[in-house]
């Protein structure tokens, strides 16, 4: 039974029992009893034992809810530990303080998706998207940004003019990409093979490999990320000496470094999707047709593809 249906219950006792109107409200539960202050409205619960849960999650017929450290349930936005959770508030879906877990959560104008043990999901992830209708439902890769926001095209920079660019800014060095990977670094082959694949494909576009790194304005480099979740990392720098770590929605960048995990065995697609980083086009999450898009990422593809072109030519034309 929902706590929805327990709180028509309870006014349905209101109505019979007049004189109950300045006590707490109780509704049966399976091993205690919810209780509702009759003041605030706030609830707790109280184990059949008369103790309570307090500063802790408890699972109470079949959903999460968790008590701060006076015992009140609590609703909304909750960290937990380093892990971000969402106590129902909609009444829709499941009682109210119930935890959100394997589901999206849409809030506003955001969308969040919590895993099964209701921890809010950054970065990809591999999903039902809940909006569609059962017979089109189907598995889709899904990001979302550090604060959790599901990312669509339209939240990305360029999307106005129909592009995925990273901004309106330009990689000054585009015209003339001189990158420098070690020879001993464990994924050169693969690195060398990546900027192959953009070879003589755009006008825009020249590739070259050099041996001194001072003459370089691409660096990559087989060494651990930032954040280990990720494959691989590209860095953005204002001047040529890979001083300065900088967002290129801020204006042009005369350098950029690509940092792969040592820990991820790289797919042919992500030193031409890390390159195409370095020249500024950002994720897309629609046209199948690029090698940006990782909603259903095309593994073994080797070089940009017709859309990816046509941006390096909005861009840089
Ligand atoms: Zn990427």
């Amino acid at each position: 039974m929902s706590k929805r249906i327990k709180i028509v219950l309870i006014i349905a006792c209101l109505l019979i029992n007049v004189t109950s109107v300045n006590t707490d409200y109780i509704v049966s539960a399976a091993s205690g009893q919810w209780i509702q202050d009759a003041a605030t409205g706030r609830w707790w619960y109280r184990y059949s034992n008369g103790s309570y849960p307090y500063n802790q999650w408890e699972k109470i017929d079949g959903y999460h809810y968790h008590f701060d450290s006076d015992g009140w349930m609590q609703t909304g936005w909750l960290k937990v530990g380093s892990y971000w959770y969402y106590l129902d508030t909609r009444g829709m879906d499941r009682p109210e303080g119930a935890r959100i877990a394997s589901d999206w959560l849409f809030l506003g104008s955001e969308s969040y998706h919590f895993d099964s043990s209701g921890r809010m999901q950054t970065g990809w992830h591999y999903l039902y998207y809940e909006e569609y209708e059962d017979e089109n439902r189907e598995m889709l890769w899904h990001f979302f940004d550090s604060s959790g926001a599901w990312q669509t095209d339209s939240d990305l920079p360029g999307s106005s003019q129909g592009h995925n660019t990273i901004g309106n800014n330009l990689f000054r060095g585009a015209g003339n990409v001189k990158y420098y990977v070690e020879s001993s670094d464990p994924n050169a082959t693969k690195v060398i093979a990546g900027f192959n694949g953009w070879l003589n494909k755009s006008p825009y576009v020249s590739i070259s490999r050099v041996f001194t790194l001072s003459q370089a304005n691409v660096k990559v480099s087989t060494n651990q990320a930032s954040n280990d979740t990720y494959i691989a990392l590209t860095e953005f720098y204002q001047d040529e000496f890979f001083g300065y770590d900088f967002n290129p929605e801020y204006g042009d960048w005369f350098s950029a470094t690509i940092r792969i995990n040592p820990s991820v065995i790289l797919d042919p697609y992500i030193m031409p999707h890390e390159i195409g980083h370095a020249l500024g086009l950002s994720h897309q999450f629609t046209h199948s047709d690029s090698i940006m898009n990782q909603l259903n990422p095309n593994v073994n593809r080797t070089s940009p593809t017709s859309k990816d072109l046509s941006n390096i030519t909005y861009m840089y034309h």
